[in-house]
């Protein structure tokens, strides 16, 4: 729900330093906000606490809804927090983009873990676009940052162009995967595997254990047939039961494992560098798609193309080529333009 009143940015970067996690909610809010006021406050405390921002391990997670991803980030989040760690988990969930309501955006999921002083759990933005949301989701992942929280969990649900969204703002990246279903039954595909730098075999516990072992046993062999990874790191597969707590301090120990050797091979840096470059454009997109679908008059030209393309008076390449003159002219004025 949106505060009553707005804070001014000093109170908000205040407060996001000194681990208030009412502000720092708040000022998530102010992030996902579309309105111009707010954007520009969200810019000022960005940007004010870039200089605090970084300083964790991002990963991402993903898998199937039913995978045990919730079930998972309890356990794994209350491991870290006996280790000293503070967690925040933010998801990046490609249906809360329809306002039906959204996979992730439960309540109840991560009970306990909500209730703890060390960690933050932030359901997922909404937008228009994944790449919206995506942005948004970045930019709420630096306030957790300035806010003391040194690992952060990126979680969606494996159906689609989100998994690579979640790629593009981590460090690492977590498949979760199931024993007895194949690839294409648990919708994983290829491109998502390639991504993985472990994959998890959950739920082996009980009758599953041995047929875990066996899918691990697959898994390995598959990864053998991708191209070695920039990062230096061969990926690992591993089985663990997140109800049993068994696997789960393993799963920590290769993410430690991996940030000590990219930090050392220069990776590390070098895939955020590529990550912020990345974002920019991003933005530069969803800004240029913004004002060009927001734009009143193109709206009308755009409903009087359509019905020309479906009379067959106009091509649809003709028609995209017509409104986008106009959108340049509308930008750039009446001079040349490339
Ligand atoms: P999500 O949709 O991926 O977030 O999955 P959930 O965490 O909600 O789990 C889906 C179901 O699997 C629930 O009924 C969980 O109790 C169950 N589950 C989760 N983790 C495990 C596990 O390690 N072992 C077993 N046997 N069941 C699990």
């Amino acid at each position: 729900m949106r505060p009553k009143k707005r804070l001014s940015a000093k109170e908000y970067i205040n407060g996001i330093l000194t681990g208030n996690r009412v502000i720092l909610s708040r000022a998530i809010t102010v992030i996902e906000s579309n309105l111009d006021s707010d954007k520009k406050l969200a810019r000022e405390i960005i940007h004010a606490l870039l200089p605090k921002t970084g300083n964790s391990i991002r990963i991402g997670i993903t898998g199937v809804p039913g995978v045990g991803k919730s079930t998972f980030i309890e356990v794994f989040g209350k491991h870290l927090i006996s280790k000293g760690h503070k967690v925040a988990i933010l998801s990046i969930d490609p249906s809360s983009q329809r306002s039906k309501g959204s996979i992730l955006g439960d309540k109840t999921r991560m009970e306990t873990l909500a209730n703890s002083e060390e960690a933050y759990i932030r359901p997922s933005a909404s937008g228009d676009t994944l790449g919206g949301v995506a942005n948004k989701t970045g930019e709420s992942m630096l306030l957790c940052e300035a806010s003391g929280y040194d690992v952060i969990l990126i979680e969606t649900v494996g159906v689609g162009q989100s998994e690579t969204a979640v790629h593009g703002l981590t460090d690492f990246f977590l498949l979760l995967m199931l024993s007895g279903a194949g690839d294409e039954l648990q919708g994983i595909k290829k491109g998502i595997m390639e991504m993985a730098d472990m994959i998890v075999i959950n739920k082996a516990d009980g009758d599953n254990i041995r047929k875990s072992e066996q899918a691990k046993i697959q898994y390995q062999n598959a990864l053998h047939i991708f191209p070695e990874s920039e990062s230096g790191w061969t990926p690992v597969v591993s089985t663990a039961s997140s109800t049993e707590n068994k696997g789960i301090s393993f799963i920590w120990e290769k993410i430690s494992a991996y940030k000590k050797l990219t930090l050392k091979n220069g990776y590390f840096k070098k895939n955020r560098n590529q990550q912020k470059i990345q974002w920019m454009y991003n933005n530069i997109n969803e800004e240029l798609k913004r004002l060009f679908y927001n734009s009143e008059p193109l709206k009308k030209h755009l409903l009087i193309l359509e019905k020309e393309i479906v009379e067959g008076k106009e091509s649809p390449v003709k028609g995209a080529e017509i409104i986008l003159e106009e959108f340049k002219r509308t930008m750039f004025g009446s001079k040349e333009y490339k």
